[in-house]
């Protein structure tokens, strides 16, 4: 009997930070590793994803393993058999899918997705403020403008960003992948993956396999924990990497010893009793959280211990001493991965998930009439 495929795409960089550790890619390892007996994992590295908007392409060769390397340095297994790792743009199928799809997909679908418009918004933020002062309001409004953002700036708006959610589509359609765990900026993508299947299953016979709908995914994985690292400088606002100063932020590449200084440095309050209040205390409570990640012990325990101590130093130092460990730890795995054993796994996952990609390519070619019917 098959197994039925789970399917994530794995994103990570030089950025990422602790809270992208916890939030995202612990969870997602912690998945594959506990559902692969199973379920078939199907892990990939969006290469073909990463330049809908600029990049340096000098780097991408060494981001694409790099990528790899932090997942495996962060405890993803190569050696489990069931759990794939590939490269997305290794397995032509996938541009040649997104080809057929789009050639079925309306250009009013994909001007729907709330993420082209917002991300094209955003790239063309300053052409756009500049005319328009009244930022819309209304959905319909909205999209015009972004399209009319657009076509003011095609240099920088590329019709990639544009039709990503095909290449979506077709990097969970080739594979049969019933679960995707989808976070709430991916519903949408998910939505439409499931409507092109449908439409090119009811027109041409069965196809696709439709993988199941936004509220099963979050029955299925759980729908996010609602972990929340916070900034350390401002406890009010996520810690995020893309945050302009990094003050507040702990990234993975940080020397541990400078991120140890970033957390002596936190913001708190000034009740000098420590408990656990996201509201009155978010700069502790923040800590206490942070400890109790790290060390992997419960919270419950964590926020006992330091309840009621006066003084913010000591605890400090205690969440600081935590925080340069972890670092120095995690770049040294880092730094121990083996390359070769990385190349070893991309290329034997590569070669077994190439076959299957192109088992559904053939079924859509067929269909739609690219190659003689069986
Ligand atoms: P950006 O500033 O570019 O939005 P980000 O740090 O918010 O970056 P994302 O790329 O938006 O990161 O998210 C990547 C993953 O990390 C997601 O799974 C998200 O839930 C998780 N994540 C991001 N920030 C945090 C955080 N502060 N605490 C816990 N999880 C987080
Ligand atoms: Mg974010």
């Amino acid at each position: 009997m098959t197994k039925s495929v789970i399917l994530t795409g794995l994103r990570a960089n030089n950025d990422l930070t602790l809270g992208n550790y916890f939030g995202g890619m612990l969870p997602i390892i912690e998945m594959a590793k506990a559902r692969s007996s199973e379920y078939q994992i199907n892990m990939f590295i969006p290469d073909l994803h990463s330049f809908t908007t600029p990049i340096n392409h000098d780097e991408l060769q060494t981001q694409v393993m790099n990528n790899a390397r932090l997942f495996v340095a962060a405890g993803l297994p190569l050696d489990n058999n069931e759990i794939h790792l590939y490269r997305q743009s290794y397995i032509s199928a996938h541009s040649e899918l997104t080809w057929i799809l789009d050639c079925f997909t309306g250009m009013g679908e994909m001007q729907r997705m709330t993420q082209f418009k917002d991300k094209s918004n955003k790239l063309s933020n300053d052409a756009f403020n500049a005319t328009k002062d009244e930022q819309a309001e209304s959905p319909l409004v909205n999209t015009a403008m972004a399209l009319e953002s657009a076509m003011h700036s095609s240099e920088r708006i590329s019709v990639g960003l544009f039709n990503y959610p095909v290449l979506m589509a077709a990097d969970i359609l080739l594979y049969d992948a019933l679960y995707v765990p989808v976070g709430d900026d991916q519903t949408q993508h998910l939505e439409y993956t499931r409507d092109i299947a449908e439409r090119m299953n009811s027109k041409f016979g069965s196809i696709f396999t439709v993988p199941l709908a936004a509220p099963k995914q979050h029955e299925f994985f759980g729908k996010g924990q609602g972990l929340r690292i916070m900034d350390l400088q401002t406890p009010s606002k996520k810690m995020s990497k893309s945050d302009e100063s990094g003050k507040g932020v702990i990234f993975l590449s940080d020397d541990p010893k400078l991120a140890a200084k970033k957390v002596m440095s936190a913001t708190t309050d000034d009740l000098a009793l420590i408990a656990f209040d996201r509201k009155n205390q978010p700069g502790i409570t923040n800590l206490l959280e942070i400890l109790s990640l790290l060390r992997g012990t419960p919270l419950d325990d964590v926020v006992a211990e330091f309840e009621g101590h006066t003084r913010y130093g000591d605890f400090k130092k205690v969440v600081a001493n935590e925080v340069e460990g972890f670092l120095t730890n995690f770049q040294a795995n880092l730094s121990e991965v083996d390359d070769s054993k990385v190349l070893e796994k991309l290329e034997s996952s590569e070669i077994a998930m190439r076959a299957s990609a192109n088992k559904t390519l053939l079924r859509a070619q067929r269909a739609v009439g690219l190659r003689p019917k069986e």
